[in-house]
């Protein structure tokens, strides 16, 4: 796999010096869709200023509609911006709109794949969109690299949505871009394809690859991704490296099963804060920096409740933003 990441030799007179600049260059970055038939305009990105290092793996978190696509879509070119100021890898979109594009490869959310192409003819056709010449491109391998060579022959609306969802990442990559953007790749996915995904991830990034991502789950971002930015409501709320933001999310919840009938009064560690469940159960939240589980649960012995059952949920994004919006 060398040669991934394209030197752009011919590109290199207009480039800014390479030691000094980021990946991607945000400012004021505003988004108003405007309104059609019965939808009323719609204000996307409120002014996001955001700086991406380069070599990183950068992760996007944000519930659903909170500005993830329409600002990777913009950085992209797909969709047009109201105001503001994009730049990737030293080239302004609007003074340098070709090279800022051949500089990024994205992911997409959605399937957006021809029905009737397949995976070979897709990515001969994108890399004839890049203007990549034929002795330039290596599909062969993009197709090894997402596990597509057995189905190069085969039409699109024949391939599962996980065999889409790679021939998406080798679209992506065709370009050789430095920066590569994915987009909730692994929302719906099957384990395997998560791993392959994250894989491909990984072994992009150590080749010098910027990786930029949105997730929805904040152990897989916990686990890839060096910094995090979250953003809300189309306004960036915080961008800090995961190691700060998982200490303000220190947070796990034990879920016990003390059977039916009424709970004798019982005594808990310090910060343990316990809730009953409608369905019963007992949810014991606890700082797991602070406390073990089995804390939590002596507890419970010694006031002689049942424990049935148990399980654990994780802090999620959900708890991240109680902890990172609490004023
Ligand atoms: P996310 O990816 O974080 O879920 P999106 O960027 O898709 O968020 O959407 C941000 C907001 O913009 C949402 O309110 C969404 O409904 C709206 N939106 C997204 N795309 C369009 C579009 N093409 N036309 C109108 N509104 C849109
Ligand atoms: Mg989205």
């Amino acid at each position: 796999m060398a040669g991934m990441i394209a030197d752009h030799a011919s590109a290199a007179s207009s480039r800014p010096p390479e030691d000094i600049r980021p990946a991607i260059r945000i400012e004021a970055l505003r988004k108003t869709y405007a309104a059609s038939g019965r939808e009323p305009e719609k204000v996307a990105l409120k002014g996001v200023d955001l700086t991406i290092p380069q070599g990183s793996i950068f992760g996007l978190l944000g519930p659903n509609g909170a500005g993830k696509s329409t600002l990777i879509n913009i950085m992209a070119g797909l969709v047009r911006k109201t105001a503001g100021r994009v730049e990737i890898w030293g080239f302004d979109q609007d003074v340098n709109p070709r090279q800022s594009r051949a500089a990024i490869g994205v992911m997409p959310q959605e399937l957006n794949i021809d029905p009737f192409l397949s995976p070979r003819v897709s990515l001969e056709v994108q890399a004839g969109l890049y203007g990549v010449p034929r002795r330039e491109r290596w599909t062969d391998e993009l197709l090894e690299f997402v596990g597509l060579t057995e189905q190069a022959e085969a039409y699109a609306r024949n391939l599962s949505g996980g065999m889409k969802r790679r021939l998406l990442m080798a679209k992506a990559l065709v370009h050789r871009p430095q920066v590569l953007v994915l987009d909730e790749p692994t929302a719906g996915v099957d384990i395997g394809l998560r791993e392959m995904l994250w894989t491909n991830v990984r072994r992009l990034n150590r080749e010098g690859m910027t990786i930029i991502l949105t997730t929805h789950y904040l152990e897989e971002a916990q686990d890839m991704c060096d910094e995090i930015a979250i953003i809300d409501r189309g306004a960036l709320i915080t961008r800090a490296p995961t190691r700060e933001l998982l200490a303000m999310t220190d947070r796990k919840t034990l879920v016990i099963d003390p059977g039916p009938g009424a709970l004798p009064t019982f005594q808990l560690p310090e910060g343990v804060t316990a809730t009953r469940r409608p369905d019963g159960a007992l949810a014991l939240a606890y700082a797991p920096s602070r406390l073990r589980a089995d804390e939590v649960l002596d507890a419970l012995r010694g006031a002689d409740i049942p424990i049935l059952d148990v399980a654990t949920e994780e802090a999620n994004l959900e708890d991240a933003f109680r902890e990172l919006t609490r004023t």
